[in-house]
């Protein structure tokens, strides 16, 4: 956060009229909406959500226990806003973007105490500044005017801010310098450095948004088979406790093909955070083998902070999101859980004697949850560039209860659904994701990217997959009715194709060194040897051949590894050809 640096903007403080839980009430405090305040003798940061008369509400940042009225409130004029620039990756933040580890030097823990502030970048660090431009040159807001190497992975480009004029560039430095050092000078008097700042509720300008088109590759054969996600696109995966959620995301954050990763840790147990906090360093970037952490940024509440924090840290995300889009690049923004940010709305709201919706939630829970995917796309940016954030938001519904409002409301806002389901992962299949409730609205929109870079016949390879399932879940109400040996002969088969698609095709293990990522021609391939499989066996049917004899065929179980063979194409070049073989020798 950067209010810290700005006390010459102070204004008249204020005095708190009354405290209640994070909401404080204060009287005589010449504010704005959104400004942020420093509130009592503590200076806990708060931000100010409603003004009536001479009234002005304030939701807290911090523990607000021991503060009572009578004490002041100070106000930044500024509103809420994120500090961008070099050394946000590789970073761990709180929800209102202070650096858990300069926050922990501070208080010497890791459980932050209450009034201190910390800048979300390093104002000390000199970094390596290369220029892109020249003197003479003419640049308008959002262009690129250098680079700086910020982490092993990651070249930052330094941007005029969106908001500011442009210009002929009449000075530009090379060479090592803190963020806030003026790097390019415009001759309309602008001062370009490192440093941006933007406010976190207020979406950066792009050109324009555009539909997406090309996938967000994720090296999960359920996903980019079934269910995949465009780059820019918007996705809801429920979480039910023990399903997998955890691997899934730490998957996705490994192999989806995105430059950075933003990952919100939004209000999860504490021991949960924790595991992250603790997990991330420690990953590996498999495509590079350099840390994980240096293309992504942590942002995570830890168990003490209270709700409005909560509140605060999907914008703090977004933004920073954003900021990476404008460079040109592909961003994907996990938020874990969309649940626990609803919920914290839900208790500001209420404390606020707002007239509830449902089951207590804001009435404007379901513009919150838009307002925020909104925020993804791809766009055509400022600069000519384009960018895209992928938003990936977790929801924990109550007891696996989909019919609750935060899940109804992001089902009708996202375009893909990813339903993790205990009873899968019960059955330890893995991943617990479940085929006939999941969706994808892109399918269509990205056929054109997979015919191109996979397979002309990738879409109708992919219906087949579906139309198989789909059998399968009709034939299991009878076979648990009747058993699977009163249905015909041909139905038998059926299930028998299904259950290599789930157990060769879609079951993937996430711990195995050549299954944990699959590439989307091996995806299509493995299917296309299921359907080799299945077409033959059809044919051998209709000659007379009983389905046992069909199943006992020797190349058969070899479907079931595929997945982990490193040279996959022979692989399944030769059980293609043996199936064929074996299978046409019965008849
Ligand atoms: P959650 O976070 O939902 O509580 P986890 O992600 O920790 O659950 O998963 C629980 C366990 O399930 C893991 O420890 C692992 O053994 C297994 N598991 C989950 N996903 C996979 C996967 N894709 N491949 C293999 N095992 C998995």
């Amino acid at each position: 956060m950067s209010q810290a640096q700005d006390t010459e903007t102070v204004q008249e403080d204020g005095v708190i009229e009354s405290v209640s839980g994070p909401v404080v009430t204060a009287t005589d405090l010449d504010a704005r909406m959104n400004d942020v305040v420093y509130v009592g003798d503590e200076g806990l940061m708060g931000e100010v959500i409603e003004i009536e008369g001479n009234s002005t509400t304030i939701q807290v940042y911090e523990e607000t226990s021991g503060v009572g009225p009578g004490e002041p409130v100070e106000n930044t004029g500024e509103p809420l806003s994120v500090d961008l620039g070099p050394g946000v990756l590789d970073a761990i933040y709180d929800g209102v973007q202070r650096p858990l580890d300069v926050l922990e030097e501070k208080m010497g823990t890791a459980f932050l105490d209450r009034g201190v502030d910390a800048p979300g970048i390093d104002f000390e660090t000199e970094w390596e500044f290369t220029p892109t431009v020249d003197v003479g040159d003419s640049v308008d807001a959002g262009d690129i005017v250098g680079e700086v190497p910020e982490t092993e992975s990651i070249t930052h480009k330094v941007m005029v801010p969106p908001d500011y004029e442009g210009g002929e560039v009449t000075s530009v430095e090379s060479g090592e310098f803190t963020v806030d050092e003026v790097v390019v000078e415009l001759d309309s008097g602008e001062e370009i450095t490192m440093h941006q700042e933007w406010p976190v509720r207020q979406a950066r300008p792009a050109d324009t948004k555009e539909t997406p088109t090309v996938p967000l590759v994720s090296g999960q054969r359920i996903l980019d088979g079934l269910f995949p996600i465009a780059k820019g696109g918007t996705a809801a995966i429920p979480g039910p406790f023990g399903s997998g959620k955890t691997v899934t995301q730490h998957q996705l954050a490994k192999w989806a093909d995105a430059d950075i990763v933003v990952y919100v840790g939004c209000g999860e147990r504490g021991n949960e955070m924790t595991e992250v906090i603790e997990d991330f360093p420690e990953l590996e970037d498999p495509k590079t083998g350099k840390p994980l952490m240096s293309r992504t940024c942590l942002i995570a509440n830890t168990s003490n902070m209270p709700v409005a924090a909560r509140e605060s840290c999907i914008y703090t995300g977004i933004t920073i999101a954003e900021y990476f889009r404008d460079m040109g690049y592909d961003v994907a923004l996990m938020a874990d859980s969309t649940s626990r940010w609803a919920e914290a709305m839900r208790e500001i709201s209420s404390r606020l004697e707002e007239m509830p919706g449902e089951e207590g939630y804001p009435a404007y829970l379901a513009a919150s949850l838009s307002e925020f995917y909104e925020r993804a796309g791809k766009f055509q940016l400022m600069n000519g560039l384009e960018g895209s954030v992928t938003a990936i938001g977790a929801v924990s519904p109550p007891g696996g209860d989909f019919s609750e409002p935060v899940t109804q409301n992001t089902l009708r806002i996202v375009k893909t659904f990813w339903a993790l389901d205990a009873d899968l992962a019960e059955r330890r299949h893995f991943p617990s994701i479940n085929w006939n409730e999941s969706y994808s609205l892109y399918r269509q929109q990205l056929d054109p990217w997979f015919r191109d870079n996979v397979s002309d016949d990738w879409p109708e390879v992919r219906q087949w997959a579906v139309d198989v399932l789909d059998e399968e879940d009709e034939l299991q109400e009878i076979v648990q009715l009747v058993g699977k040996d009163a249905l015909p002969e041909d139905q038998q088969l059926t299930l028998e194709v299904a259950r290599y698609l789930r157990e060769a095709w879609l079951q993937q293990n996430a711990f195995h060194d050549v299954d944990t990522y699959c590439e989307p021609k091996k995806t299509y391939r493995m299917l296309l040897a299921i359907k080799t499989f299945n077409d033959e066996a059809f044919d051998a049917l209709e000659a007379g051949v009983p389905v046992e004899e069909i199943q006992d065929v020797d190349a058969v179980p070899r479907l079931n590894r595929m997945n982990t063979s490193d040279e996959w194409n022979e692989f399944i070049d030769e059980l293609e050809s043996d199936l064929k073989e074996q299978i046409r020798s019965l008849y």
